[in-house]
């Protein structure tokens, strides 16, 4: 089988979507397989904390920049809106590292949103069907975006 179905190196930008399975739940349940045995607060909390990564950012180059955690290290271009995990690029949607820059950098991250997922987006998708009224009053009203 060709890498351009199973690796994300090889997946194009076109799609807008970085899922490759549908079993992320079972890999989420093999990570918190020790807290679920524990009281729900103090579960959650564990997730939480185990999920939480310390992403430190450094100014690299004009609008680049490099995000590190640990043993991972990512670059970033805030203007080319790329990151060197490529989720940013092929979803739209702000990887961990893009966002670590554009709060270090003190900019709006809303800003930084791709126009498919704004309200003017859903709204125009959503145009024509018979629930639309329904949607815009009771969800849209939501949307911060
Ligand atoms: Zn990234």
């Amino acid at each position: 089988m060709s890498a351009r179905f199973w690796s994300r190196s090889r997946f194009t930008f076109h799609l807008k979507c970085d899922t490759l399975v549908n079993n992320m739940s079972e890999s989420f349940n093999v990570v918190i397989v020790e807290e679920r045995e524990k009281p729900i607060v103090t579960m959650l909390e564990d997730i939480r904390a185990s999920l939480a990564r310390d992403w430190r950012t450094y100014w690299s180059a004009a609008s680049k920049y490099e995000v590190m955690c640990g043993l991972d290290k990512f670059v970033v271009d805030l203007v080319a809106a790329e990151c060197s995990c490529r989720k940013w690029q092929m979803s739209e949607i702000l990887c961990p590292h893009a966002i670590s820059c554009i709060t270090f950098k003190g900019l709006d991250l809303k800003s930084y949103v791709a126009d498919c997922y704004k309200k003017d987006a859903y709204l125009k998708c959503y145009q024509g069907c018979s629930s639309s009224n329904l949607l815009q009053q009771k969800t849209i009203t939501k949307l911060a975006i």
